[in-house]
């Protein structure tokens, strides 16, 4: 392999990598706007600058070729005051406006300022003004006085998302980003470029002026929106998601995520219809009771059905540890065969980037940890509710009346309807018993991906159990009355559960004793009892997930 000394350290790199790949494959940070790993090269910052030995000028070390034998200088003195030089004329005409931007404290313009910066302008002259509050599309702001012409978000869309419809208007330091006529920044991936935009020039409408990031914990998870599964950063203040960020997972979603599951995958997490503590209907009301109460009425209710009777649904968006233990416990607590979940599919949904037509986040992972019984199917099951033969139905995180509205009058008919809700909806308006579901930005567990990749998810945000001292909780206190709260006031903890954690319960009301404590073990029985888990642990899966062999022909959905 060819080698290139940067920094007085030799290293060996592929043929075709530029000197910035290199650098950052072996851990040296060559400062840079325009150049992104995903991104096809601009090279109009300049800020890359370095000196190479033997070239008569310092290079871009985005735009250069590394040559073996190349000797690379990163932090000479002509390198450092060419840096500095740059920083100086980008900062010119920059607003400085870091206490009331957004992007303070994950700008890069920011960091590189205070590295290279002296502290003071020597421009005297008025500062060119630009349009602040442009709205490019339904999500993004832009703000043309931050802007610095790096190109990233123009590139993103014409080599990602595959859509013309940003671009440069005017020259020299009245250049400006705008959409093509009659055009606006729309595109299903559009607020990536509010995370690629190395200013605060492009933000997000949702989330903007929401939080400072450093009052905001971030927990490495998964989206929900679809069986792509791409990695995410949650992050929460006071208990409170404010935002999904993509996290990068080359095996996966790279540095992307779609506007669907970014805006649309964690506000019922934070919504006042969270169901909060288990309820029983009395009296025609459903009426909030005591975790050993529900559990008892649960079994006298199942108890009191002929087994061919009752049927379960279990959920593509329950972890792997929840639909195992749920079937576990249908069949062999209960002895039903009846237990399946339905495969939700939106033909023509899906693009040739990332969303998938599957939009259930665990589909194959159902599958493949036994939510199908060899009794009646998903279809069958709903069949028997219309026909009547179906009389109790247990449905866990999936809103049958949703799916199928036509089954409501069917439904109303049950004579028991046994639900696992995260939030109140139009089937907990018919259901005998809820019990309340942590939703997944509350629990530890797995899911896999379209591609057949286990991933781990973690809880960002705490419930009424979880720790106090949980990733996602800031410093809390309580008050003498018991109630939490923390520097923005009072902390609502919702009295919710996962599935497998409910289903332990409910087994040993039944007599059977689950000794499960953890998400954890579950799945180490899941790795014990299905060959395609084996030696796996959560440790092996890891951040970024681990790809599955799979043994047994997995229809995908
Ligand atoms: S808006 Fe941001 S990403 Fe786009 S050119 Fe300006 S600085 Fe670069
Ligand atoms: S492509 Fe699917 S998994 Fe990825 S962000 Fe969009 S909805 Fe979420």
């Amino acid at each position: 392999m060819p080698k290139i000394t940067i920094d007085n350290k030799e290293l060996e790199f592929k043929p075709g990598q530029t000197i910035i790949q290199v650098a950052k494959d072996n851990g040296i940070e060559i400062p840079h706007f325009c150049w992104h790993p995903s991104l096809s090269v601009s090279g109009n910052c300049r800020v890359c600058l370095v000196e190479v030995e033997k070239m008569p000028k310092l290079v871009i070390a985005c735009a250069t070729i590394a040559a073996d034998g190349m000797v690379v200088h990163t932090q000479s003195e002509k390198t450092i005051s060419a840096r500095n030089a740059v920083m100086e004329f980008i900062l010119i005409n920059h607003p400085l406006d870091c206490p009331i931007c957004d992007e303070a404290g994950e700008c890069k313009l920011q960091d590189y300022a205070y590295q290279h910066s002296v502290g003071e302008s020597r421009f005297t002259e008025t500062k060119q003004h630009k349009d602040k509050r442009v709205e490019l599309g339904p999500h993004v702001m832009f703000d043309g006085e931050r802007c610095i012409s790096c190109s990233r978000c123009i590139r993103f869309c014409d080599e990602v998302a595959g859509e013309n419809q940003l671009t440069f208007v005017k020259r020299g330091d009245k250049v400006t980003i705008v959409t093509f006529p009659g055009k606006q920044l729309d595109n299903p991936y559009s607020l990536n470029v509010t995370d690629i935009c190395p200013v605060g020039a492009l933000t997000n409408r949702d989330f903007r002026f929401k939080s400072r990031v450093w009052d905001m914990s971030s927990t490495k998870t998964i989206c929900s929106g679809c069986s792509r599964g791409c990695n995410t950063d949650m992050w929460v203040r006071s208990n409170e998601v404010l935002r999904l960020t993509p996290r990068y997972n080359d095996n996966v979603n790279s540095y992307w995520m779609c506007d669907n599951g970014r805006l649309n995958t964690f506000k019922f997490v934070n919504e006042d219809s969270r169901v909060n503590g288990p309820h029983l209907r009395r009296d025609g009301k459903l009426t909030k009771v005591g975790w050993d109460e529900v559990f008892a009425s649960a079994v006298s209710e199942l108890k009191s059905f002929n087994k061919d009777e009752v049927a379960f649904i279990g959920s593509a968006y329950s972890t792997l540890e929840d639909n195992f233990l749920f079937a576990k416990f249908a069949k062999s607590v209960f002895g039903s065969k009846n237990f399946d979940f339905p495969r939700v599919t939106v033909p023509g949904s899906g693009d040739n980037i990332l969303i998938t037509e599957d939009k259930r986040p665990n589909s194959l992972g159902a599958e493949l940890v036994g939510m199908s019984g060899n009794g009646m199917n998903f279809n069958q099951i709903i069949k028997g509710l219309i026909d009547g033969k179906i009389k109790a139905l247990y449905v866990v995180d999936e809103n049958l009346i949703e799916l199928n509205p036509e089954l409501e009058a069917n439904i109303a008919k049950l004579d028991l309807l046994i639900v696992h809700a995260s939030n109140f909806n139009t089937l907990t308006n018919y259901a005998n018993i809820v019990f309340p579901s942590a939703t997944y930005a509350e629990k530890n567990g797995t899911w896999i991906n379209i591609e057949g990749r286990i991933q781990r998810l973690k809880p960002a945000v705490a419930t009424f159990e979880a720790d106090r001292s949980l990733d996602g909780m800031a410093m809390s206190r309580l008050d003498k009355f018991g109630t939490e709260y923390d520097r923005w006031g009072k902390v609502r903890k919702v009295d919710a559960r996962s599935t497998w954690k409910i289903i332990v319960g409910l087994a040993n009301a039944f007599g059977t004793k689950y000794k499960y404590t953890m998400a954890e073990e579950v799945f180490s029985d899941i790795s014990k009892s299905i060959d395609e888990f084996k030696d796996l642990n959560y440790d092996s899966i890891g951040e970024f997930g681990t790809q599955l062999k799979f043994k047994k022909q997995i229809v995908k959905v």
